[in-house]
């Protein structure tokens, strides 16, 4: 989708410093921190909510990188957050999952 600013990044025509990457998704720092350690975990395929996921090993996939990036990035109490539809806060229409901590 090259109107959608997450696959814009993950084709490096938005610079942006990936602090995880494996096969199926990538993290960056959000853009506009709301705590300490502020972390976006991001599929990539273009998703555009929660709402569209079929085949849920992506959520499991996620999780399990959201545990290693903690881990790399020495976090042990945070929040993960997925906002789901305009009216619930988000903003990028691809899925993705906040890490929040302080
Ligand atoms: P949401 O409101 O759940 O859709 O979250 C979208 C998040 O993406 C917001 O917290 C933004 O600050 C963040 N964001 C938007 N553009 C960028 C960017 N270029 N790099 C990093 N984070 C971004
Ligand atoms: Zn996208």
């Amino acid at each position: 989708m090259n109107d959608c600013v997450f696959c814009r990044i993950l084709n490096k025509e938005i610079p942006s410093q990936f602090i995880y990457e494996d096969d199926f998704c990538f993290a960056i720092n959000d853009i506009n921190p709301k705590a300490k350690k502020h972390i976006l975990v991001i599929p990539k395929a273009h998703i555009e909510s929660l709402n569209e996921v079929e085949d849920l090993n992506l959520i499991k996939n996620l999780f399990s990188a959201i545990k290693k990036i903690n881990k790399q990035e020495n976090i042990k109490e945070f929040k993960t957050l997925i906002n789901t539809g305009k009216s619930a806060g988000q903003e990028v229409f691809h899925l993705h999952i906040h890490i929040l901590a302080n």
